[in-house]
């Protein structure tokens, strides 16, 4: 049988990285198996699904790379994709169970829903819904509804005994049937759940794997019962750990930024990000670091998914950008900061500035910060950058003149002006460095920049000479 996996992410809110995450696994595995990656929009959650969220999910995919076989925007033999396209469908699978008595009618109010889990947690019990309609003739049941009274459908669990499955990841699973709830399949607005349309759909688009995180392997009991009552061939079961704040709890935005739009405004390169959530989750032979998907394709496998909880740790994934921006070209670089919208009006002017910062980027957003000085002339001269221990504002500004006098004639490359300014520190007898610093915030505003003489050549002699002049000024010269 041919690999077919998928996620299923919800449009509520920002697309998250978990989503990318587990995308990657899935795909890879798609990949590897020769078999296909599908991409199903879980939007039965009317009141919190929106159209915004799932442009986003489409988006920030492709943006990574996570590209997809079938899905709403791409179509696909066994679509739609989108489940508020398939509501049709979901109804009469949930009716055959009731057939079937594996589900039942169910015409609880709320306020004696509300009764009963008041009374379950006065007596310390775990609320779950007790039963009361399982029992009931269908005909009294049936009494009800045609008299009007709202109903939803449940899944009639087993109440003894214990659900038992092997997980890709965790080994034999175990859950006891008693503390799984008469799950609802149909809501009273004749929409499915999670569970129902979830099962169905995987079924019927011929999902074999289920690649997804933990969170959901507590609903496994159900889905194993639906696909039991079915009569259909339940898929493998992979539940991928949870990616985890440094404090261990499970990744959370009040904690660890999570959106992917927010790592994409960053300035995080997507293929650093991938390789990144690749290893959160897989580790190479030989604890190989960077890899490409590709690479990893041909090492990875479900069965080497790691088990313990990934600390999605931010330090690593500076550290992991920092070398993909390091791999690119001045050309590529150049391309991503403009595509990125942090470059500036000149091309050629770009391409100058690169090399300079190249070493320095943590992000592209980073480039705004290190380069601003040389898109602007408005240069503020801070007079405690000045601040020397060993020399009093007048000194600096003496020095600043003889510097100026130094670069105002001769070749203006970084090389003949390093050799000046070295020259000029002996005769005035100070060291090299205390005579940088003062050039270094007189021609940028800033004591930390790239190396001086080559950002000195980049900005040119006139712009150089007046920020100079300018910077004595602001000593009081
Ligand atoms: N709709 C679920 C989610 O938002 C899908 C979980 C699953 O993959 O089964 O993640």
């Amino acid at each position: 049988m041919p690999v077919r996996v998928r996620i299923a992410p919800s449009p509520t809110g920002d697309p998250h990285v978990g989503t990318a995450y587990v995308a990657l696994f899935n795909r890879t595995w798609a990949r590897r198996n020769g078999g296909q990656f599908l991409l199903r929009i879980e939007d039965t959650d009317r009141a919190r699904s929106n159209a915004e969220s799932e442009r986003q999910i489409f988006e920030s995919l492709k943006w990574l790379g996570l590209t997809y076989d079938e899905g709403p925007d791409v179509g696909g033999p066994v679509g739609p994709y989108r489940q508020s396209e398939r509501v049709d469908i979901y109804p009469k699978h949930a009716k055959e169970l009731v057939e079937k008595g594996a589900a039942y009618y169910c015409t609880c109010t709320a306020e004696r829903l509300e009764a009963v889990r008041k009374a379950q947690m006065a007596a310390k019990l775990s609320p779950r819904y007790d039963g009361h309609c399982r029992n009931l003739p269908t005909s009294e049941l049936k009494k009800q509804i045609d008299a009007g009274a709202p109903w939803v459908i449940r899944l009639n669990v087993p109440s003894e005994g214990e659900c038992r499955f092997k997980d890709v990841v965790r080994g034999e699973v175990v859950f006891a049937w008693d503390q799984i709830d008469d799950q609802i399949l149909i809501k009273s607005d004749g929409w499915p759940t999670y569970h129902l349309a979830n099962v169905v759909d995987d079924h019927l688009m011929g999902i074999t794997h289920v690649i997804r995180a933990e969170e959901w392997i507590s609903s496994t009991p159900k889905h194993i019962k639906l696909y039991e009552v079915f009569g259909w061939e339940p898929p493998t079961w992979c539940h991928v750990p949870l990616l985890r704040n440094k404090d261990k709890t499970k990744i959370s935005k009040r904690k660890n930024p999570t959106s992917l739009i927010w790592y994409r405004d960053q300035g995080y390169l997507p293929e650093a990000l991938v390789n990144f959530l690749a290893l959160m989750g897989f580790s190479m032979p030989g604890g190989v670091e960077i890899f490409t998907p590709a690479e990893m394709e041909k090492e990875f496998s479900i069965d080497k998914i790691n088990a313990g909880g990934p600390v999605f740790d931010m330090q690593k994934l500076d550290w992991m950008n920092g070398q993909y921006i390091r791999k690119l070209s001045v050309e590529d670089l150049a391309k991503r900061l403009e595509a990125y919208g942090a470059a500036g009006k000149d091309p050629a002017l770009v391409r100058r500035i690169v090399p300079l910062v190249h070493d320095r980027l943590r992000v592209l957003s980073d480039w705004n910060d290190l380069t601003s000085f040389f898109f602007t002339d408005d240069i503020r001269h801070d007079p405690a950058n000045f601040a020397s221990k060993k020399q009093t504002p007048a000194e600096v500004s003496a020095l600043l003149a003889a510097a100026r006098e130094a670069l105002a004639s001769g070749d203006w490359t970084h090389a003949a002006m390093e050799a000046r300014l070295r020259d000029l520190a002996n005769a005035k007898n100070v060291k090299a460095g205390d005579l940088f610093m003062p050039v270094r915030v007189a021609v940028t505003g800033r004591t930390a920049t790239p190396p001086l003489t080559e950002t000195m050549e980049v900005l040119g002699r006139d712009r150089c000479l007046a920020r100079m002049d300018a910077a004595r000024k602001a000593l009081g010269a």
